[in-house]
C-alpha cells in the first residue's frame, strides 16, 4: 500500500525509521530487530540509503523486502541522487518496482567528500520530478523537510520555497528532520501551509538518550537545542542512565504534545534502538 493512501485513511500514523547495520553481525540479528519494532505496530518502515559507493544500499533495499514479505509492514525506501545518474536510478527503481516496493523517501542526500557528486541530479526536486516522469504514479514519494532549517540553506523563506518546488515536482508526503522544540514545528507548518504545501507533514522524532550521538546528529542536520532541552543535556550528559531517563521522558512528552496537536503522524528515528522505540510506542498506544 502506499504511505499517501495510509494518510488519506488514518488521521494520525505511526512510523519508524532504521538504517542498515554495518556490521555483517549485526546485520545477521536484523530478524530479531525487525520482530520488536514490528510488534510495536508501525504502519510503515523506512530505510535509509548512502549517498552513494556503498554496497549497503544493496542491503537498505533487502530489509525493505523482509519489511514487506516478511512483516507485512509498508517499507520506505530512502534514495538519494546526488552521487547517482538517470541509468543508476532507473535500475534501482526498476528493481524496486519488481519487488512491488510502492514507496520512495526521494533525497538529494547529504555531501560524501568520500562520493564524488555528478551532475543528473542537483536536487532532489530533480529526482522527484523525474521519477514521476519515468514512473508516473507507480511510486509514493515523500521528501524531507527541516523545522529548523536545512543547514545549507540561505533562510527560512529560501527553504520554504524550494520545499514547495519539490512538491510540486510530485512530492505525496513530506516527513521532517529531527526537532527538539514543537513550537518550531507547529510554526513551520504554519508557513508551509501559507506558502501553498498542502500535502501532510509528518514530524520526526528522536530521542535524546546519547549526549555524543544527539551532539552528532545536531552538527549534521542543524537541529536547534530550546533551554529546557539545554538543561537536560548539561544535567545529565555525563550519567548515562539518568539521560536515557530524562531524553525518554522529554520525547515522550515532545510526541504527546504533537499529537494533542493534530500532527499528522510521527515519525520515530529509532536508530535500531528496539528498546527505546518499544517504550515510547507503549507509552502512546492509547493516543494512535
Ligand atoms: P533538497 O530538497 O535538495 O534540499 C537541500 C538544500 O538545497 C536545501 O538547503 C534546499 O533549500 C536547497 N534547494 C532545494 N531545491 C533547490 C533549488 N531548486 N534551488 C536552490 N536550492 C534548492 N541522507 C542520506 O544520505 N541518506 C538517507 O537515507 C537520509 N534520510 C533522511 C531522511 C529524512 C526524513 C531527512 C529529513 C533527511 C535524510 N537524509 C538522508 C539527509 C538529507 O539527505 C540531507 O539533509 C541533505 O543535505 C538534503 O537532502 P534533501 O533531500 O532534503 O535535499
Amino acid at each position: 500500500m502506499k504511505v499517501s493512501q495510509i494518510h488519506n485513511e488514518k488521521k494520525q500514523s505511526l512510523s519508524f525509521e532504521i538504517f542498515p547495520p554495518k556490521k555483517e553481525e549485526d546485520f545477521k540479528n536484523i530478524d530479531e530487530m525487525l520482530g520488536i519494532l514490528c510488534e510495536c505496530n508501525p504502519e510503515y518502515i523506512s530505510v535509509t540509503f548512502g549517498a552513494g559507493g556503498s554496497s549497503n544500499n544493496n542491503k537498505t533495499i533487502e530489509i525493505a523486502k523482509k519489511i514487506k514479505n516478511e512483516y507485512h509492514v509498508e517499507p520506505v525506501v530512502h534514495l538519494t541522487c546526488l552521487c547517482y545518474d538517470k541509468n543508476e536510478i532507473d535500475d534501482f527503481l526498476n528493481i524496486l518496482g519488481a519487488e512491488g516496493i510502492e514507496n520512495i523517501l526521494a533525497l538529494r542526500g547529504d555531501r560524501n567528500p568520500n562520493v564524488p557528486a555528478k551532475s543528473d541530479f542537483l536536487h532532489a526536486s530533480d529526482l522527484v520530478k523525474y521519477v514521476r516522469k519515468t514512473t508516473g504514479d507507480r511510486f509514493c514519494i515523500a521528501g524531507a523537510c527541516y523545522p529548523d532549517v536545512h543547514p545549507e540553506s540561505a533562510g527560512r523563506n529560501d527553504d520554504i520555497q524550494n520545499l514547495k518546488k519539490k512538491v510540486d515536482a510530485g512530492t505525496d508526503i513530506l516527513l521532517s528532520q529531527l526537532f527538539f522544540d514543537n513550537d518550531t514545528f507547529f510554526k513551520y507548518v504554519d508557513d508551509c501551509r501559507l506558502a501553498g504545501i498542502e500535502v501532510p507533514i509528518v514530524p520526526g522524532i528522536m530521542p535524546c538518550i546519547n549526549a555524543a550521538q544527539i551532539k552528532r546528529m545536531v552538527d549534521m542536520c542543524g537541529a536547534k537545542f530550546p533551554e529546557k532541552f539545554k538543561k537536560i543535556v548539561h544535567r545529565y550528559g555525563d550519567d548515562k542512565e539518568a539521560l536515557f531517563d530524562a531524553g525518554m521522558s522529554y520525547c515522550q512528552s515532545q510526541i504527546i504534545e504533537l499529537l494533542a496537536n493534530d500532527v499528522e503522524g510521527i515519525h520515530l528515528y529509532t536508530m535500531n534502538n528496539v528498546k527505546v522505540a518499544k517504550r515510547l510506542t507503549e507509552g502512546i498506544k492509547n493516543l494512535i
